[in-house]
């Protein structure tokens, strides 16, 4: 099924894995894949090349949720080191498997290789892919925003007019980068369907579930830490099994603010815990 004919009115609840690292069984994120299914999400979306993964476990992986588990599924894919042929190789195979739906994204360098250097002949942004992907007229094209701008771009309003390039180019819908203070959020959508951005935006929400994971990863994406969850962090950062309690009550607060407000989705960025996606479902009503 094409994600852009998910949306018929009632929000849409997604998933985010990543392959685990070289050295880890692909088996450990099967075991998590078996636990999501029964959560019913409207689809998984797989990481490509994201901390050094690489690209060929990604297709595996979608491969297994796809035509193993039978849930719906969004393979993310990237421009880093790629040309249009060699993106196209991917995206046959990924059409020869049955998979409808690319989140067309630029991608980040590995980590320390920076800044992001396009090859001589790749696409130098996100823009780009999603014109290529969408050309092949078989994919269902999702892109990523950012609602805090991204971290390249921390003017706003500049970015948002690079996002309304970008969707222009045939997006069908947005997946956000997580947020931790949902009127950020708001404000943002405000801003894009002002300029004109119509499409489906779905709501990245990550759970705390440790200080030091999140400091990492805030660090890394941008997100500002509001005063509320800061005070969480200070409380229970200490102890483990009481920072992900905390964690995980503040985004499941978010979501259920997030479904009142009528959002189009929510896509869960599960770090592949499957016991606290299903804590996270049950405490905002969806197990
Ligand atoms: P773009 O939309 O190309 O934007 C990149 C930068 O270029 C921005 O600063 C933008 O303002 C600027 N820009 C855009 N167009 C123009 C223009 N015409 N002229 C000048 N500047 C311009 N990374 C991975 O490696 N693998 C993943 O699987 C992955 N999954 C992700 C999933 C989600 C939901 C999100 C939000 C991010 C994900 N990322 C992933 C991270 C993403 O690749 C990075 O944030 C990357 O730095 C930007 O990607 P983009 O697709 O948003 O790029």
């Amino acid at each position: 099924m094409k994600i852009r004919d998910l949306f018929t009115g009632k929000p849409v609840i997604s998933f985010e894995i990543f392959p685990p690292k070289p050295d880890f069984p692909l088996d450990t994120v099967f075991a998590t894949l078996e636990e999501l299914k029964g959560l019913n999400p409207a689809y998984i979306s797989v990481t490509y090349g994201a901390g050094g993964s690489s690209s060929a476990r990604s297709i595996e992986i979608v491969d297994k949720v796809k035509n193993h588990y039978g849930m719906e599924t969004v393979a993310h894919l990237t421009c880093v080191g790629a040309t249009p042929a060699t993106i196209d190789t991917v995206l046959d195979r990924l059409q020869a498997l049955g998979v409808e739906n690319i989140l067309a994204l630029r991608g980040d360098p590995p980590a320390g290789d920076s800044p992001f250097i396009p090859p001589a002949d790749g696409f130098p942004y996100a823009k780009d892919l999603v014109r290529h992907v969408r050309g092949r007229g078989f994919f269902s094209v999702a892109a990523a925003a950012y609602p805090e701008g991204h971290l390249e771009c921390r003017d706003i309003d500049q970015d948002v007019e690079y996002l309304r390039l970008k969707v222009e180019q045939g997006v069908d819908l947005l997946i956000t980068q997580l947020f931790f203070d949902n009127a950020t959020f708001y404000g943002f959508l405000d801003k894009i369907r002002g300029r004109g951005i119509a499409c489906p935006v779905i709501a990245g929400i990550m759970p705390v579930l440790s200080a030091s994971q999140i400091k990492r990863i805030t660090s890394l994406c941008g997100s500002a830490i509001p005063a509320k969850l800061q005070r969480l962090m200070d409380k229970y950062g200490g102890v483990p099994a009481d920072m992900e309690k905390a964690g995980i009550e503040y985004a499941s607060e978010q979501i259920v603010d997030l479904l009142a407000n009528k959002v189009d989705g929510i896509h869960l960025y599960t770090m592949n815990k499957a016991k606290q996606t299903k804590q996270i479902m049950e405490n905002i009503g969806r197990n």
